[in-house]
């Protein structure tokens, strides 16, 4: 299998500044493989929902290639739940509410069809289980990524750095990176996390795009500037699905290429936001991505002749 992802599959609450929505599908797993089901076709998800968990939702990813054999299904037992506020600013939140649920006694069974997975994606959830994945899989992918949050480095910091050393790119956002390092610069950032283990870090910056750091490079790829944004919830995760089907689909991992994978999740993120919960990115197509990188494209391009 080419792409196999593990990361929360579950019900959210989400408040903002323009309006408040009831408990609709999120989860990092579901964002993660609905982005990079736009890329690769051969891909599979591992997580556990209650039997509350909408099977519309589950049809609609298997529409979309994505593998279930991995996905539990907890009989009398109920989905992940997370709820959030976002400030006026639309980029910074609080947990309002987590409520683990089937994730708190998870336990990852690979199906026999991801032994072989190429490229592994490690989306937010318990660095226990993300770490017990890579344990039982009888081969190293060629490239595991890696995401986490704030929540699991204040009650699971140890496991955390344990799993961070056995990544190659780690992708967190501004104020984790700060949390996990404690530097202020995030330059600095990412050379603290590069002594953890990860040669690719990625910082993101939410409205404000995101920095690659590889070796001595750094890259800094914008986000696509909207007029509008409803819902930010999961932007992280669409842009991590979206790098890393990029990256499967095209099976190269040198600086170039990683630098591409940056701009298709930066781009891919922008559809993301643009509606409460998942709707947004399910009516995306790849000609609405290719059609934002463009205008990304010609938004930062410019000459400068003399001075
Ligand atoms: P993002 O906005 O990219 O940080 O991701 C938000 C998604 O992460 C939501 O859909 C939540 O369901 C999920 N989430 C929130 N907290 C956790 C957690 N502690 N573990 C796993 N997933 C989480």
């Amino acid at each position: 299998m080419r792409l196999v992802t593990v990361g929360s599959v579950a019900f959210d609450a989400i408040e903002t500044p323009f309006g408040k929505t009831d408990k609709i599908v999120g989860g990092a797993g579901t964002f993660i493989t609905l982005a990079s089901s736009i890329f690769v076709k051969d891909q599979g998800i591992i997580s556990v929902v209650g039997e509350d968990f909408p099977e519309q939702t589950m049809k609609e990813m298997r529409k979309r290639g994505i593998n279930l054999d991995g996905l539990q299904i907890k009989k009398g037992e109920k989905t992940f739940f997370w709820s959030g506020k976002y400030h006026d600013d639309m980029n910074s939140r609080e947990t309002k509410v987590t409520e683990l649920n089937v994730l708190e006694h998870f336990d990852p069974v690979i199906p026999q069809k991801y032994w072989d997975c190429e490229y592994l994606m490690l989306g937010n959830l318990s660095p226990v289980v993300q770490r017990t994945v890579i344990e039982r899989l009888p081969k190293r992918p060629k490239l595991i990524a890696m995401d986490t949050m704030n929540f699991w480095m204040d009650v699971a910091w140890d496991e955390l750095m344990k799993t961070i050393a056995l990544v190659d790119v780690l992708i967190i956002n501004d104020d984790e990176a700060r949390q996990l390092t404690k530097e202020y610069t995030l330059l600095k950032a990412a050379s603290r996390i590069k002594a953890m283990g990860p040669k690719f870090i990625i910082i993101k910056k939410g409205e404000h795009g995101a920095l690659l750091f590889y070796g001595g490079r750094v890259f800094v790829a914008p986000a696509f500037p909207l007029e509008e944004v409803f819902d930010p919830t999961g932007a992280g995760d669409t842009f991590a699905g979206g790098f890393v089907g990029y990256l499967a689909k095209t099976d190269d991992l040198s600086f170039e290429n990683m630098k591409r994978a940056v701009i298709v999740g930066s781009a891919i993120a922008s559809f993301s936001v643009e509606k409460f919960g998942t709707q947004r990115l399910m009516e995306t197509s790849i000609e609405d991505v290719e059609q934002r990188i463009e205008e990304l494209n010609t938004i930062t391009d410019f000459e400068i002749n003399n001075l």
